[in-house]
This record gives C-alpha cells, structure tokens and sequence, in this order.
C-alpha cells in the first residue's frame, strides 16, 4: 500500500442511487419543492448501465444505494412488479448488484419478505456472502472486490418503525426513541426544532447495538490488515455532509466508530436526493451523498463510475453528479495535499 502514484485503476464500480421508479405520472416530494420523475428513473438507469456496459474499464460491481422503488407501488399493487422491472433492467448490465435498503423498500415489502427477496445481495451473490453477515434479521454485511480492499454494506433501518412487526420489541424501542424527539400527530412530520433534531422522523432509521458492535468487529480486523474500507448505507452518517433532516437517527455513534479505525476511507449514502460532500476534519473521511435518479429531469442523468487506486478513488460523475477525488488518508500524496 505503499505506491501511491499509480495511473491504472486497480479495479472500478459504479454506483446509483434512489431510483423510486413507479409507473406512475410525475409528481412531487413530501414538501413539493421538487418534482419527481417517476417513469423515466428507469430510462435514467437504463443510461447508467449502458455506460457501464460500454467502458472500456468494466466496473467489478454496481452499489445500489437504496429506494430502488417508489412507496406508491404498494398502494396500487405493484409492488412485485415494479421490483422485477427494475430488477430485470439491472440483469441487463454487465455485472453484479450490492442492493442497499432504503425506507422505500419497506413502504413496499416486510423486512422477512426483503430477506428472502432478489433486494438480499447475500443471496445472489457469486460469492458467498452469508459468512460476513451482521446478524439473521440485519441486512449488513462486507465484501472484498480486490485484495486489500473492504466494502460494508449497513442496515440503516435495524432500528425503525419500518419494517418492523408492531408487535417486536425492537418496534417499540424504535417508537420510544421517535417520541423522546418527535411529538407529531404524523412522524413523517419532522419535530418543530431547528438543526439536528430534525431527523427523528418515521422516513429514518438507526443501527442496533449489535450492528454497531458487528461493523467495530469488522473494521478493527480491516486496521490490522492496512485494508482501505468503504461503508455504504442509505442515511448519511455525518451532518455537515446532508441536510440534517436525512441523517440516521444515531449517527454521531457510527461516527464515532469511523473515527476510531484506521482502514476506513469514505462513507456513501443516499436518501437526500440534493446529494452532499464532507471531509470529515478528525479522520479525513469522505463522506458522500449521492444525488438521488427520481429528482433527475430526463434529460440529464444521475449516475458515477469510480476508479480506485492505491492512494485514491477518483469519482467520475455524470450529470448531476460532481467529479470528485478522494485521497486515503494516511497516505503519502494525503499528507502532501494537506500540507498544501
Ligand atoms: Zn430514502
């Protein structure tokens, strides 16, 4: 991990995010300040895994970041085939898919009915996954693209409303945590504060003790083998990188974990469609927001391709989507850049 000036990337992947198709007319968000386009989200990833396919660098793996489908497909029955649209348009493109969890899954399908569903990457995985699970009823898990490389795909919703039987225990944990923040008649409703509080609403979820305890597991191995860690999640983990509105309900605890190992280098999530980017100061993590496909007029796309390095992942964006370059802390190129 020493060479840090290498010019052919060690392996590339692609990465999408809140796509919430559904054959339905445009529409709007919650707060109808933007408009949503759901029909032609497929069309927008039909263009990203043509492009994908079309590289001359095939990428190793897509990350699917969430919201793969819009909530409204359960209202009108759809559900299922909505999913297999989408699902179907993937299995076109030139390789595998890591499917993130978003709130809009569990609008759609129960959190038994996900584990068993095409949405488990663990189960359709040419590699066997099931080994570098969380837990039976978590869905997060890591992976290794390329030696000395990790990726941890996290459960943002282990704790939540969503998904969970109202009958659990972990239902009326969530709920009691919900209600110490947010005391509106609908939880969709953000409390009347100001700044971080905000995002104790139904639409977010957090991490259980024992996924927290999972991921120090897997990134004090990851410490010991000088990997490079990538995290991906549907909410956004650090405030200054979204609007806080969209965090995860317990973000400053994975934080917290982030800060305290060495082998990680960025953070992806999605779930605010106006995306974000913040280096986080304490241990020069990246932390990216990725701009959400639903929110993408269907002339412009929302879509990225990133080429990792020994001392980097260049973020090549398309659309909405910024170029951007992500030095690994630690490394010698880092330390120039930040010395500059
Ligand atoms: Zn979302």
């Amino acid at each position: 991990m020493d060479d840090c000036s290498q010019q052919t990337p060690l392996f590339t992947f692609g990465v999408i995010a809140d796509i919430q198709y559904a054959d339905i007319d445009d529409g709007y968000n919650y707060s109808r300040t933007r408009r949503r386009y759901y029909r032609s989200s497929l069309q927008l990833l039909r263009n990203a895994l043509e492009s994908w396919s079309e590289s001359a660098v095939k990428p190793e793996f897509i990350l699917q970041l969430g919201d793969i489908i819009d909530g409204f497909n359960k209202g009108r029955d759809a559900s299922d085939r909505a999913l297999d649209t989408v699902l179907r348009e993937f299995s076109s493109g030139p390789v595998e898919v890591h499917h993130v969890w978003g709130n809009h899954e569990f609008y759609n399908f129960s959190r038994s009915a996900l584990l068993r569903s095409k949405l488990n990457s663990t189960l359709h995985s040419d590699r066997s996954l099931s080994e570098a699970r969380a837990g039976k009823d978590i869905y997060a898990y890591h992976f290794s693209p390329f030696p000395g490389f990790t990726f941890v795909v996290l459960d943002a919703y282990d704790v939540s409303l969503l998904g969970r039987e109202e009958s659990s225990e972990q239902y009326s944990d969530a709920m009691t945590l919900i209600r110490q923040y947010n005391s509106s008649e609908d939880l969709n409703c953000p409390p009347m504060t100001e700044g971080l509080q905000k995002r104790f609403t139904m639409f977010n979820g957090g991490f259980s003790k024992d996924q927290l305890n999972w991921l120090d597991l897997v990134l004090s191995s990851a410490d010991e083998k000088r990997e490079r860690v990538t995290i991906v999640s549907h909410l956004p983990v650090h405030p200054y990188s979204t609007d806080p509105i969209c965090l995860a309900w317990n973000f400053d605890e994975l934080l917290a974990i982030i800060r305290s190992h060495s082998s990680v280098v960025c953070f992806m999530a999605g779930h605010d469609h106006d995306g974000g980017y913040h280096r986080d100061k304490d241990s020069g993590v990246h932390h990216l927001t990725l701009e959400g496909v639903i929110e993408t007029p269907p002339d412009r796309n929302a879509f990225g391709t990133v080429s990792v390095y020994e001392d980097r992942m260049v973020l090549k964006g398309n659309g909405r989507i910024t170029d951007r370059v992500f030095l690994f802390p630690g490394c010698q190129s880092d330390a120039d850049h930040r010395a500059v």
